[in-house]
């Protein structure tokens, strides 16, 4: 059993209440861990420590010397990746081959942010007057709040962390109360290359500890991804403060399969982008959109490879998708399951497997509904699990119409072997993310990010910078003479 700690002002400590939450591993069913149970006087703390910080050094501090910062804590991830990936898939039951795979994309995240932590240019701007110069500097906010979920914690986290440190903001962090684990190991790793105290804060519990970060009106700025209901709750907090927040949030993203595609390629994206990690992913393909022409026989190879998945271990490399994380989300998903079967949809994977799972874990098997209406809670509401709704178009306006009648709208991809469609849909789709002839591709490089209930603001990229800055303007008078409005004329 772990007994990790909180991080506040470059200490290790147990919530003031004493109190701990137990993680509970899906696969064995077994406590891995009990967390400490923050409270808002360990929250205070950690904002005190962020923001002394913040005063004190790290805005101060050149960015050469945080980007030094940064490679170092990328190289420590590298290093302990298979630990890294360990404690995740001990957490949330992922394949440990994708844990360990999505910490040394943490680390290039790191590395990519830190290119950019001595490169935060201002711009002179010309004015009116020759005599006038006006420019602007880019400064950090201040103190962060990071709040994350349960399902990716590495990767969410660089998705913040990583530009919050290039910007020369400091931060407190909120993992999932599910999978807190690798996020506690990564405030080891940053305190051993030598961040400095107070730079990175990490307090651990539950919704009360995220309330208490988010709706504090001592951080400048709030980043989180979760589901919809809580970033409505958060972003409502903020708003109280006037503290800007970047969401991001779920999705019933369409992956559309036109039938001049590659079909095996097609089949094998659309598998991945629904089965991947058991569906519990915020751009799960969720809304598969296939072409009339080629409907029947597509439907009918999804349904065979999802019933061959073979579920298991998560440890086991011949396992291709693990349990489900926590037993609430196991209910949702059968929920979700029975609903779409009492409404009379089509399951297509029925009969094609035993319905057999592995002894013990919280599994759900890989579950294909055809001809579901895009109208009906199956194609409209994010299940989180792995469910696949299958919808028939006829065409290309048609997919694009169907595709765009979602409340959300954070990724979705296109199979084409056309390229003039492939790019006219791409313009076309409402949605942060279009994949064309891929699906979960994602790089460091590359903004990412929702729109409507999806949420707003973007991770990685440039464009994740600017979450972190705010833009002072700067403007002198350089002339040798001024105007004084109230004195009868001019002065030298
Ligand atoms: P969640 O909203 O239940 O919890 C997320 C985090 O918020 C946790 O750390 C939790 O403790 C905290 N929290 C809960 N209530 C809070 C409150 N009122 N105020 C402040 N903090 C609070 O989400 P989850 O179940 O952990 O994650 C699943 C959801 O996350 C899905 O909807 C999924 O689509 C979404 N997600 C989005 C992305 C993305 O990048 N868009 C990525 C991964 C997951």
């Amino acid at each position: 059993m772990r007994l990790p700690q909180a991080y506040i002002g470059g200490e290790f400590r147990d919530a003031t209440s004493g109190a701990r939450l137990e993680t509970i591993n899906p696969y064995t069913g077994e406590a891995v861990a009990q967390i400490p149970d923050c409270g808002p006087e360990d929250v205070r703390a950690a904002i005190d420590a962020a923001r002394s910080a913040f005063d004190r050094e790290w805005r101060l501090t050149p960015g050469l010397e945080r980007a030094r910062l940064m490679h170092a804590l990328a190289d420590a991830i590298d290093a302990h990746a298979d630990e890294i990936g360990s404690l995740e898939t001990d957490d949330n039951g992922k394949l440990l081959s994708e844990t360990v795979g999505q910490a040394h994309f943490a680390a290039r995240a790191y590395r990519f942010f830190a290119g950019y932590a001595d490169k935060l240019y201002g711009r002179a701007i010309p004015l009116d007057r020759a005599d006038m110069l006006d420019y602007t500097r880019r400064e950090p906010v201040g103190v962060a709040a990071l709040i994350t979920a349960w399902n990716s914690p590495m990767q969410l986290l660089a998705n913040k962390l990583a530009p919050a440190l290039a910007a020369g903001c400091t931060v407190v962090i909120k993992p999932s109360e599910h999978a807190s684990g690798s996020t506690l190991r990564l405030a080891e790793l940053a305190h051993e290359v030598g961040f400095p105290a107070g730079v990175i804060n990490v307090v651990t519990g539950g919704a009360q500890c995220g309330i208490a970060l988010s709706a504090s009106d001592r951080v400048d700025t709030v980043s989180f991804t979760g589901s919809v209901p809580t970033g409505r709750a958060i972003a409502e907090a903020c708003a109280r403060n006037h503290v800007p927040v970047t969401l991001e949030l779920g999705g019933k993203s369409p992956n559309i399969v036109f039938d001049d595609a590659d079909l095996d390629r097609a089949l094998a994206g659309a598998l991945a982008g629904i089965y991947a990690a058991g569906g519990q992913t915020c751009i799960a393909g969720s809304r598969i959109l296939v072409q009339d022409t080629i409907y029947d026989d597509f439907v009918d190879r999804l349904a065979r490879r999802a019933a061959e998945i073979r579920l298991g271990d998560p440890r086991d490399p011949r396992t291709q998708m693990g349990p489900v994380a926590t037993a609430d989300q196991q209910r949702r998903i059968l929920d979700a399951i029975d609903r779409g079967r009492a409404d009379g949809t089509r399951e297509a994977t029925a009969g094609l497997h035993d319905d057999a799972t592995p002894a013990g874990g919280l599994f759900v098997r890989p579950t294909v509904f055809a001809d579901v209406d895009n109208a009906s809670p199956l194609a409209r509401e994010e299940i989180f699990g792995p469910v696949a709704s299958v919808i028939r178009f006829a065409d290309e306006d048609e997919a694009i119409a169907i595709a765009n009648d979602s409340e959300f709208g954070l990724a979705s991809g296109v199979w084409t072997t056309d390229l003039g469609r492939a790019h006219r849909v791409a313009a076309r789709i409402s949605a942060g993310t279009v994949w064309v002839n891929t699906y979960r591709s994602s790089a460091a490089q590359a903004p990412f990010g929702g729109i409507r209930q999806s949420g707003h603001g973007r991770e990685r990229g440039e464009e994740a910078l600017h979450e972190y800055l705010r833009t002072k303007n700067v403007m002198v008078d350089l002339a040798t003479t001024y105007s004084d409005p109230f004195s009868q004329g001019a002065t030298a």
